[in-house]
């Protein structure tokens, strides 16, 4: 009698090389059934997200097919939907890469224990970290809480070798039925945007791994240096591929070695980099609350506001401190915001608007196509003051000094700012397409006055921090 199948159950890791679990599995020669689940936990992404993950999904289906085999697609919550699946191909076991975002791995042990239960086998993979999270350990045997050291415990570990795409998939002799990409319609509430986004979005395997060997021949030299620049990016743009695992952070950690092997300068800031991810999962694995709550608990009593106006006018892009308002526009025209911007429109709308900054991860929850829980929680955090290895909360990121020193002949400002320019480019004008129209925006606006003078605003956050002390 023929093997029984196994399921693949793929979710953010959407690749074919270097997916250990894939690898291991095509290695039995059992015929695989790849399914992509659409179960309450995926329903809850944000709009861009959802709408990327979509793209992704179109992308790995058709990567799927030319390599001989399929992707299944089935909605429903992901127990009964593997359990189903099972009893109609056969299927003797499961298989997944790990995930340790705190909704996602709680599913994903009521899925392992719920399928043991029903008599089928149940794996899960390494894949989505270079470094499982429970591997790196303080001389004291806890977790890192702090950066720096998190760095030198890794950076010389042993990393094995990416793997190879398998040869060859197994395939059963039928395949089970399969929903319609078109029919769950992810991009329902992009719509607003989706448009202005797509020519910015690198979608799939193939594109990832061009845009690696880009990075690698283009920009690596300049990384060191002018990473911090927003208005020509020297940056590698992978953390859009690394969020739904279209590469894998193993092979982008090795190539980056080589980089450095080779005397690459910026190599060696690269990898910090990506350790700064790693570091990120770390502690959303130890401390999942830090999506959710201040990492330090001494700061639940400092006043911040909750949602309000200020925050609604720097969700527009309509502040009136024109980096912080490019910083919000790229993100509605590209899905994406550089690094540099991220903390100065973190810091601005945490310290300037005094706004809980739980307000800024939820809004970037919903816009990034590269959201990722832990980085974008870390990030809200570290740019906040109250969590792990933070920016100190007197350190407050004044935007004017910011944009001479980053933005210097005003580049990005212009790219991302209609109003600011006599006769402003493609970008800043299809920020107007991109926004709800709800909004009421219009190019030929005025440009607003700042919400909050600079030294008035840091004053009142300098105040309310002394008060938290007080
Ligand atoms: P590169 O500079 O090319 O770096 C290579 C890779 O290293 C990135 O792709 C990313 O995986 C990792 N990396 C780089 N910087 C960081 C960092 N500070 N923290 C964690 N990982 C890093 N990153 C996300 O991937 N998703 C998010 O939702 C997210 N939200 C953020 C929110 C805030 C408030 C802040 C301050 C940062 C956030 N970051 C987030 C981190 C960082 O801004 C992005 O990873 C980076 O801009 C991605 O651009 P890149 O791929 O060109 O990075």
């Amino acid at each position: 009698m023929a093997e029984a199948p196994l399921i693949l159950w793929f979710r953010r890791d959407l690749r074919l090389a270097d997916n250990p679990m894939l690898a291991e599995a095509a290695a039995t020669g059992r015929p695989l059934i790849p399914v992509f689940i659409l179960d309450p936990e995926t329903e809850a992404l944000g709009a861009a997200p959802k709408w990327r993950l979509g793209l992704g999904i179109e992308a790995f289906a058709a990567a799927l097919e030319r390599a001989g085999s399929r992707l299944i697609l089935r909605r429903g919550p992901a127990l009964e939907v593997l359990v189903a699946l099972a009893g109609e191909t056969g299927a003797s076991g499961v298989h997944w890469s790990r995930l340790c975002e705190p909704s996602w791995r709680k599913r994903d042990e009521g899925v392992k224990a719920g399928l043991r239960q029903a008599g089928i086998d149940a794996e899960s993979h390494a894949g989505h970290t270079i470094f499982e999270p429970w591997e790196v350990e303080t001389g004291q045997g806890g977790f890192y809480r702090v950066y720096t050291p998190f760095w030198k415990a890794v950076k010389d570990r042993p990393v094995a070798a990416a793997l190879s795409a398998p040869k060859t998939l197994g395939v059963a002799g039928s395949w089970p039925r399969s929903e319609k990409l078109a029919d769950w319609d992810l991009g329902r509430a992009m719509n607003r945007g989706a448009a202005v986004v797509v020519p910015h979005a690198v979608v799939g395997e193939a594109a990832a791994s061009d845009r690696l060997a880009r990075f690698l021949d283009e920009a690596i030299d300049r990384y060191k240096d002018e990473r911090d620049r927003p208005a020509a990016p020297v940056t590698s743009g992978l953390s859009e591929n690394l969020t739904y695992g279209e590469i894998s952070s193993r092979t982008v950690w090795h190539a980056g070695l080589r980089a450095r092997a080779e005397g690459r300068a910026g190599a060696e800031k690269f990898l910090q980099e990506l350790v700064w991810r790693e570091f990120a999962w770390h502690l959303l694995y130890h401390t999942p609350e830090i999506a959710s709550r201040n990492w330090r608990q001494d700061w639940d009593a400092f006043p911040w506001r909750r949602d309000n106006k200020d925050a609604e006018r720097w969700r527009q892009g309509m502040t009136g401190e024109p980096f912080v308002d490019a910083a919000m526009r790229e993100l509605f025209v590209t899905g994406t915001m550089h690094n540099r911007a991220r903390l100065i429109a973190g810091s601005y709308l945490t310290k300037h608007l005094l706004t809980h900054w739980r307000v800024g991860q939820a809004w970037f929850e919903d816009c990034l196509i590269d959201w990722d829980p832990a980085s974008n929680a870390l990030g809200w955090q570290w740019v906040a003051g109250s969590g792990p290895d933070a920016s100190p909360y007197f350190r407050i990121f004044n935007p004017e000094t910011q944009a001479e020193k980053f933005d210097p002949d005003g580049a990005y400002r212009s790219r991302f700012v209609a109003e600011l320019s006599g006769n402003p480019g493609r970008d800043a004008l299809s920020y107007f397409e991109a926004v709800p129209q709800g909004w009421g925006l219009a190019p030929d606006q005025c440009y607003p006055r700042p919400v909050v003078g600079l030294a008035e605003g840091r004053e009142r956050a300098l105040a309310a921090y002394g008060q938290r002390n007080g």
